[in-house]
């Protein structure tokens, strides 16, 4: 889901009960959970499994900072394609994640 202005009806990211743009009114909409990679990180030095942080820019538009995972991380590249899967974070929120498509 990805918030939209009722206003200005421009897409953003992160979830805002009022619009980045011109603080109208939002409301969720479901989105494609498809993207590319504007940029990433790969963390190797912290400890014994590397991790791959990276701003997905989402098919819809908007930039959103996340985590790139069940991949080969060294084949990320910026301009990727890739898709959004969903993690169980121990307090049972549902937390997303993309990998390569
Ligand atoms: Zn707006």
């Amino acid at each position: 889901m990805i918030p939209r202005c009722l206003s200005c009806h421009k897409l953003f990211w992160y979830p805002r009960p009022q619009c980045p743009f011109c603080l109208g009114d939002t409301k969720l909409e479901e989105a494609s959970g498809i993207g590319t990679v504007y940029t990433f990180s790969i963390t190797r030095r912290a400890g014994p499994i590397p991790y791959c942080i990276a701003y997905v820019e989402l098919a819809e538009g908007p930039l959103m900072l996340t985590n790139i995972a069940e991949c080969d991380l060294d084949a990320v590249r910026i301009g990727s394609p890739v898709h959004v899967y969903f993690r169980e974070a121990p307090n049972g929120a549902r937390v997303p994640y993309f990998t390569l498509s």
